[in-house]
């Protein structure tokens, strides 16, 4: 393991950020902290860093206990949301700080910085001001002053979070490329699911200073293990469900689901979690072991899918997402009764001790 967090405990005051987090990054792994706002994601990042200390637990970086040590002998690169770049010093001399830091030579700080700046696709910028460069452009430079002295950990906390939509997009494949051709071991923070999924290698999703779930994006968006990892991973449809005896269960305001295993003993609580993407309207519902009928309250176009809310006879309300086709109209309507369905195989039961 590359880094190891063992027992991670930090409180402010009353308030405890890090309840006790157990974390192992692989050499070479790109892990994604996933959580909302205030659930301990920073603080672990500046544990990570050295900004912060733990009342509780270690840090390991390989085999070096780091727990107390300053973060200039941790050999950390790190890029955050607002790029905090000199703006006084140009592009080659932001990227070629560390290395200075560090009392490399000229001839190979000059060799490190254009290599650096190659990589993200700024050979030509070394002489601008950062204030000289698009949003984009300036996070590039920090991921290029992140990398430059080869650090064995890299931590990026919500670094696109300032940029637009697609230059977002366009970061995130670009970081994903760089960081599987240098093979760093990178820790990567967001509140953002959509991201997560598409970057992580793992995603540890963390509520109220603890993690949740940890495993591959497949895993989290498909077989959560909490109803929270299910409702902030993804769009979902939560029923709450009661274990009949057999593979059904009874869910409120649906009736009898059909599922492929008993979702525990008869009498049990469980969450059945269907997403939106599972759900099938109008003539794809015919056929299925759970149906139903309900009314469409709401479409969204989304450009390559469109999102219906649906509300039931019971007033329960679900969500599904399909497919669109550019050459087809669109068949249904606000207001339109369908036929609603789905496959036993499309439910996953989480089970709830807690509900
Ligand atoms: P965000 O996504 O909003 O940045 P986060 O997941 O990074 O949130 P943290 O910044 O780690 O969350 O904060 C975790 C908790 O610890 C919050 O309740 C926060 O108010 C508290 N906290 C963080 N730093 C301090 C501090 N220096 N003093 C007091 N409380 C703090």
């Amino acid at each position: 393991m590359d880094l190891t967090l063992r027992g991670v405990v930090r409180r402010f005051g009353t308030v405890t950020a890090l309840a006790g987090i157990d974390l192992d990054v692989a050499e070479g792994e790109l892990l994604t902290i996933l959580g909302p706002s205030g659930s301990g994601k920073t603080t672990l990042l500046k544990i990570v860093a050295g900004f912060e200390f733990p009342d509780e637990g270690t840090v390991h970086l390989g085999n070096s206990d780091v727990t107390v040590a300053p973060p200039r002998s941790r050999d950390v690169g790190m890029v955050f949301q607002n790029y905090a770049l000199f703006p006084h010093m140009t592009v080659a001399q932001n990227v070629a700080f560390p290395l200075e830091m560090r009392r490399l030579a000229k001839p190979e700080r000059e060799r490190r910085v254009a290599e650096a700046l190659a990589l993200v696709e700024l050979a030509e910028y070394g002489h601008r001001l950062p204030r000289q460069l698009s949003g984009g452009q300036q996070q590039r430079v920090a991921l290029a002053r992140a990398i430059v002295f080869k650090p064995r950990l890299l931590l990026l906390d919500e670094p696109f979070g300032a940029l637009d939509r697609k230059l977002r997009e366009a970061m995130q494949l670009e970081v994903r490329r760089l960081q599987r051709r240098l093979k760093l071991t990178t820790l990567f923070i967001t509140h953002d699911q959509e991201e997560a999924l598409i970057l992580s290698d793992r995603i540890a999703v963390m509520s109220a200073g603890r993690i949740e779930q940890i495993g591959l994006p497949d895993d989290v968006y498909a077989r959560p293990g909490t109803r929270f990892v299910a409702d902030f991973v993804g769009e979902s449809n939560l029923l709450d469900g009661v274990a009949r005896s057999g593979a059904e269960a009874e869910a409120a305001g649906f009736g009898t689901v059909t599922l492929i295993a008993p979702a525990g003993a008869p009498g049990a609580r469980a969450t059945l979690l269907v997403r939106p993407e599972a759900l099938r309207i109008g003539a794809p519902a015919a056929g299925l072991a759970n149906r139903t009928t309900g009314t469409i309250i709401e479409t969204v176009f989304l450009g390559l899918s469109v999102k219906l809310r649906l509300r039931l006879g019971t007033g329960l309300e679900l969500l599904a997402r399909l497919p669109l086709r550019p050459s087809e109209p669109f068949p249904l309507a606000e207001g339109d009764d369908v036929p609603i369905g789905f496959a036993p195989e499309d439910v996953h039961v989480i089970a709830d001790a807690g509900r």
